[in-house]
């Protein structure tokens, strides 16, 4: 691999008085050094993924820590071939990551203790520990820590409702917490120490410096994990590869994401080339035949060749 790229991620809460303005001086910034990637801005602070060249991305990390606000940034570090984002996007939102809370939770008042990656896996290996992972079921379902308790959430949103409904599996223990950079994990935390729990802990600059640390080397992490870009899944674990991702279709190991070609679906669903040759690249039935089916429409598969596909489809499950 010719390694000439970055990916970069990194997140900061930070009081930024004027989301808006920041958002404009930095998207023209941002334009013209030339990186690409999502960035979010909100008053409570900046969350971004974006690639560029090496040269590129650390003019960037230099003057992103020009802020005294920003100064001691994180920012995980990976090595690519090329870009890993089409555009650039800056964007002024209401919060970095929602909760949908009546009262929102300010991690720069209240959140769960930092641990390093060492301590961390030195907590995970604790009987007396519950993991939760703190990610969408999707993200979870390509690869995860070892026994993490998987929430049945589509969305980040969803989870304090989803604790409160499944709370007996954190009484009296030790928690720990993780999500892919640390972001969604600092206002979680926070939110469950403000919920009353005591022994709240989150995994200090996420999944990523997990996988990259040297003295984890991502040990006991299963699959791979999910990302936001072109991308789509990165390796953690160096010990060993544990496959966990299940075919959607027929539950046969699967590492592959696909978007079901239904543009109105866009689940995104794990399986083979073959099976999305075979299922028209959709999840149900309703999307297969949707008129702007992506796959229909990228194969250009003529009308017969769509029914044929689906008689066969039908054959299969009544055999
Ligand atoms: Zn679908």
């Amino acid at each position: 691999m010719n390694n000439e790229y970055r990916v970069l991620l990194y997140y900061k809460y930070a009081n930024i008085e004027n989301p808006e303005e920041f958002r404009d001086e930095h998207l023209k910034y941002c334009k013209e050094l030339g990186v690409l990637g999502r960035i979010l801005v909100s008053k409570e602070g900046i969350n971004g993924t974006l690639s560029g060249t090496v040269e590129q991305t650390n003019q960037y990390m230099e003057d992103f820590k020009k802020d005294p606000r920003f100064s001691d940034t994180m920012f995980k570090i990976d090595e690519a071939s090329e870009h890993a984002f089409e555009k650039i996007f800056v964007r002024a939102k209401k919060e970095l990551v929602n909760l949908s809370l009546e009262d929102d939770v300010n991690p720069l008042e209240i959140t769960g203790n930092y641990l390093k990656p060492k301590e961390f896996l030195d907590a995970m290996v604790d009987p007396n520990t519950v993991v939760i992972d703190a990610r969408n079921d999707y993200e979870y379902d390509l690869g995860h820590f070892r026994g993490a308790v998987r929430p049945d959430i589509k969305n980040f949103r969803e989870l304090p409702d989803w604790i409160r409904e499944n709370k007996e599996i954190l009484e009296d223990k030790k928690i720990l917490t993780y999500c892919t950079g640390g972001v969604r994990c600092e206002k979680f935390s926070g939110w469950l120490k403000k919920e009353g729990y005591e022994d709240v802990n989150q995994l200090h600059g996420g999944i990523a410096t997990y996988g990259k640390d040297e003295d984890t080397k991502g040990m006991l992490w299963d699959g791979m994990m999910y990302v936001f870009d072109n991308r789509i899944s990165v390796p953690i674990n160096q010990h060993e590869h544990v496959v966990v991702g299940k075919d959607y279709f027929d539950g046969t190991p699967q590492e592959r994401y696909i978007n079901c070609a239904n543009p109105e679906c866009n689940k995104q669903i794990l399986t083979s080339k073959e099976n999305e040759d075979k299922y028209l690249g959709a999840c149900s039935h309703e999307c297969r035949i949707h008129p702007r089916n992506r796959y229909v429409i990228r194969e250009k598969l003529s009308n017969e060749e769509v029914e044929r596909r689906l008689r066969l489809i039908n054959n299969t499950k009544m055999s």
